[in-house]
């Protein structure tokens, strides 16, 4: 008999209690908004942003109301113009090139290398063409950090981190989103803490942490913050930054602080249920594991195996076998956009030029979500299926 996994692949955990405690208590006396605050009592949002400073080790922190609000901030701070190239992943989510497109700036995608991550050498080739890099650590998979910034640094040309999915992550040692410029991460649902929406951008440059919080919709309340600059870095930008609201809520920050309290043992959890898949994945004929370097600590909340050089007929029969046993793939490689998969060249609002090295591998990135509803036994299970369907079209 062959076996159906149950398990429901957008399913999370629910919201600790003692977020839904904080939530009650924002709720209860009201004051939502970050600046409505009663005489000497520091905001949510504000001890949010003064924890994931700490935490982080950033000097500065802003919480905002997306990831990609995040983004689009930074890439306002510094001061990307209209028309501007900005350098960014051709493997990445839609809510990247969509950043750059929302300041009027044009994405020059850069390549995809088997490990997952952005293509150093086409990096390399590309870096006079622009003065910022949106840098997507995508499907948390981190590429050599110290080349990477060692070749920016050299060219002048400024990181903004993408850590959608390297919340917890590491280079070396050093946490994801601090090694460039700024560091923007998402606290969207299905991201690693959860609060619906939201997003949260660190930096050590006080005049761009400035420029962030004004740009957010601070008004002149920038002195409420907790992980902000002095009042006299604010005083130089203040007449000249537009305000574009995009503040986070106490609600959200109420609920987020527990969660970020409790990071680090849901990446264990995340790499437990991760590595249990990869081990199940192993010596799979025709399937490729991406082997991830010594130097990253990853957060294993999806996983990702490649079916290089397949063809599309014989991606889409594993997809569909795996869907008849409960099991949900991605696939990156499809001609068109489908759930939150899209490719560099479906986004038409933005030229891009054939990228025949990146499109082959692409062509053979299939996803899988890794929530932390899943006990070790379902991605045992999980993993047996992918093996068996994968090895029979494969040998069919
Ligand atoms: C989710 C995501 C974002 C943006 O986050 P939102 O909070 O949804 O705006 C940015 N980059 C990547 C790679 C993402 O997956």
């Amino acid at each position: 008999m062959t076996e159906t996994f149950k398990g429901n692949f957008t399913q999370q955990e629910p919201i600790p209690e003692e977020a839904i405690e904080a939530a009650l208590t924002v709720l209860r006396h009201g004051r939502l908004h970050r600046y409505n605050v009663t005489p000497g009592e520091l905001s949510e949002t504000a001890l949010l942003e003064q924890e994931f400073a700490a935490q982080t080790g950033a000097k500065y922190c802003l919480a905002v109301s997306s990831g990609g609000y995040a983004l689009a901030t930074a890439l306002r701070a510094v001061s990307v113009q209209p028309g501007d190239p900005v350098l960014t992943n051709a493997f990445t989510l839609a809510p990247v090139p969509g950043a750059i497109a929302s300041v009027g700036a044009k994405p020059i995608f850069v390549g995809v290398t088997e490990t997952l991550t952005i293509d150093l050498n086409d990096l390399e080739a590309k870096l006079d063409q622009a003065r910022v890099l949106m840098l997507s650590h995508m499907r948390g998979h981190l590429c050599d950090m110290d080349r990477l910034m060692r070749m920016c640094d050299a060219a002048g040309v400024i990181v903004i981190e993408d850590c959608a999915h390297t919340m917890g992550a590491a280079w070396r040692g050093q946490l994801s989103g601090r090694q460039g410029a700024i560091g923007c991460y998402s606290c969207q649902t299905y991201k690693h803490v959860n609060s619906g929406e939201g997003g949260l951008l660190v930096t050590d440059d006080p005049e761009l942490a400035a420029k962030a919080t004004m740009l957010s919709g601070s008004y002149m309340l920038y002195e409420r913050h907790l992980a902000a600059p002095g009042p006299d870095v604010f005083e130089r930008i203040k007449y000249t930054t537009p305000n574009v609201s995009g503040r986070m809520d106490n609600l959200r920050a109420a609920i987020l602080r527990p969660q970020l309290r409790d990071l680090g043992r849901q990446v264990q959890r995340w790499n437990e249920r991760y590595d249990e898949i990869e081990r199940g994945l192993r010596e799979t004929p025709g399937l490729t594991i991406v082997e991830r370097p010594d130097d990253e600590t990853y957060v294993g909340s999806s996983i990702q195996f490649l079916l290089l050089d397949w063809t599309p007929g014989r991606i889409t029969e594993v997809i569909s076998r795996c869907a008849a046993r409960g099991v949900e793939l991605k696939w990156f490689g499809g001609a068109e956009p489908a759930g939150f998969t899209s490719r560099y060249d479906s986004w038409r609002y933005a030229d891009s030029e054939p990228m025949p090295a990146s499109d082959r591998i692409l062509s053979g990135i299939m996803d899988m979500r890794v929530p932390l509803t899943f006990s070790l036994e379902d991605c045992r299970q999980v993993a047996r299926i992918i093996r068996a369907e994968v090895g029979s079209v494969y040998q069919s």
